[in-house]
């Protein structure tokens, strides 16, 4: 039992605005005074400090083949090596982590739970025993179906009760959480070396668009009911212009509506908002993109934001690898999954001087400061833009327009006139940033005990040594940097996992998954599934997790 003290409290879920509160915890969980004997809770004297809910990353690469094959492709990274505490185990690594070190890293900051946001269904053994590798933190993993031959299939017939029994069979079997969606039809364009280039190209092959991909799957989300939204990495990125296929494909929520959340989650949107017609011209389309999602109500992005220094770009996204590849001249690796989808790696670094990076730098922050910080969550889409270490350096941007004019006149000129961002004024304060690190995060994923310290939330909790009735987060970013950077107290299910930076205890969270198969009708699907089995180099009875597999599962079922 623990008893938190005096803290002031910011939980934007709950409206609390900076008060000052005693939260109290039992068996891991949030409770009512009531419920503890205070004379047998342990005391934090919280008092000045800011006391919040865990920090929740819904979007990084954590787990799986592809980091896996990015520490490979850098082994100028195995340099800085980590022991904690004289008692955990060696954690290497300064952007592409080991596993422990990931875990360590995010608890010293004070995060608790993070999403590896995509898994090749084929792949998720794999994933799993890396995730079950990272300690300190709940996590869970999103499947990939925009480029899967069943689910085009599925949407060819227009057979919408096949494609939600598709889609239910096979986040089971991945143990995964939900529909996440790379670059719908170009994956599968890329296994013949092209690409497609706007939401009505056909993908070949396949009678079917990225458009009717992206609708279709909203449709089954939405009628399965599961947690999250489909999460969306779009057609186009990294393409200069390609801000207005973001719009249209932002768009193509419209008519779908949740009462509980987004219909339309789309991803680093930084690498998808770009204006011009080459990276001789480009420039920012981040306003217009703003505009757009402040306009609606069922869409939420996250930033994608880059940090000036080592990142390794990794996604499923393989044509795209290719022209980065091409561009930078950096190593490259590609890989095609089966008939599911695909992925490349280049590990890369952000220079301040290099025009196109100073531009992708300073569109990132335009749209954590144009986006309603209600529909905008903080990220750095880890390892793409940079680690997720930096966060704090982020946060601390986002508040302070003097930081900001400091950092501005480090990078290239470029931006100042392709980007907005010198003359946004916006300061986003404590509280929405707050938002966009923890109530946000967990509502988009559909997280209802995490990001908040309502009674019933997971006792995951961070005190910093920031008092926000004190601390001018417009001019003390120094000051705000450094408390968000290392945490006094992280707290993890009731137990203090951090301190000052420091892991004093090693504990191992929680895997997530969905199981709708209630929702369905599997027959609907299993025969086309045995079909496909031809094409596959396992077999069906091979495929897939079992659930006594993982560490710690936690089974969420949909009815
Ligand atoms: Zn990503």
């Amino acid at each position: 039992m623990l008893w938190i003290r005096n803290g002031i409290v910011i939980d934007p879920k709950n409206k609390i605005k900076a008060e000052k509160m005693d939260i109290f915890v039992k068996n891991g969980k949030i409770v009512p005074e009531g419920e503890v004997r205070r004379e047998e809770c342990r005391v934090i004297d919280a008092s000045g400090k800011l006391v919040v809910a865990g920090g929740v990353d819904m979007h990084a690469h954590i787990a799986g083949s592809k980091i896996n094959t990015g520490r490979t492709m850098r082994p100028e990274e195995m340099r800085v090596v980590r022991n904690v505490a004289g008692k955990f185990r060696a954690a290497v690594g300064r952007v592409l982590l080991t596993a422990p070190a990931i875990g360590y890293e995010y608890a010293k900051m004070g995060y608790t739970t993070s999403f590896e946001a995509a898994q090749p269904p084929i792949g998720a053994l794999h994933t799993h025993e890396e995730l079950d590798a990272i300690p300190m933190i709940d996590k869970a993993a999103l499947p990939v179906f925009g480029n899967w031959h069943l689910v085009f299939k599925c949407i060819e017939e227009k057979n919408l009760e096949k494609l939600k029994a598709l889609i239910a069979w096979a986040i089971e079997r991945s143990k995964g959480f939900g529909v996440k969606v790379v670059n719908p039809g170009g994956v599968e364009a890329w296994m013949y070396g092209g690409n497609v280039k706007s939401l009505d190209d056909q993908v070949p092959g396949f009678n079917v668009t990225p458009r009717e991909i992206i609708t279709m799957l909203i449709k089954a989300n939405e009628e399965l009911g599961l947690p999250h939204s489909v999460h969306l990495h779009c057609n186009n990125l990294g393409v200069p212009g390609n801000f207005q296929t973001t719009i249209e494909s932002i768009k193509l929520a419209k008519g779908f509506s949740n009462s509980k959340r987004q219909v339309l989650h789309v991803t680093h949107v930084q690498f998808n908002a770009y204006a011009g017609s080459s990276w001789r011209d480009a420039a920012s389309g981040a306003a217009e993109i703003a505009k757009v999602v402040n306009s609606m109500d069922n869409v939420t992005i996250d930033m994608g934001q880059p940090i000036f220094g080592h990142a390794t770009a990794m996604t499923g996204d393989a044509p795209f690898q290719f022209t980065l590849h091409k561009l930078t001249g950096a190593r490259w690796s590609n890989k095609d999954t089966e008939v599911e989808t695909g992925a490349g790696i280049v590990p890369l670094v952000y220079l301040p001087n290099n025009p196109v990076h100073a531009l992708q730098w300073a569109i990132g922050l335009e749209l954590g400061l144009l986006v309603d910080s209600n529909k905008v969550a903080l990220t750095t889409d880890y390892p793409n833009g940079g680690p997720f270490t930096e966060y704090p350096y982020v946060m601390a941007m986002l508040m302070s327009r003097k930081m900001r004019e400091g950092e501005l006149s480090k990078v290239n000129a470029y931006v100042q006139k392709a980007t907005g961002l010198a003359s946004i004024d916006v300061e986003k304060t404590l509280y929405e940033i707050i938002n966009m690190t923890r109530s946000l995060p967990a509502r988009i994923l559909g997280l209802q005990n995490k990001g908040h310290l309502g009674i019933g939330a997971d006792a995951d909790i961070a005190i910093y040594n920031l008092n926000p009735l004190e601390t001018d987060t417009s001019k003390d970013f120094e000051k705000v940097y450094k408390a968000f950077k290392s945490a006094e107290y992280t707290i993890k299910s009731g137990e203090i996992i951090s301190r000052n930076g420091e892991i004093v205890k090693e504990v191992f969270g929680r895997t997530f998954w969905v199981d709708a198969r209630k929702k369905v009708d599997m027959e609907a699907v299993m025969n086309d599934i045995r079909d496909y089995f031809q094409y596959y180099s396992v077999q069906l009875g091979n495929y897939g997790v079992e659930e006594r597999w993982i560490k710690k599962p936690e089974r969420l079922e949909v009815v």
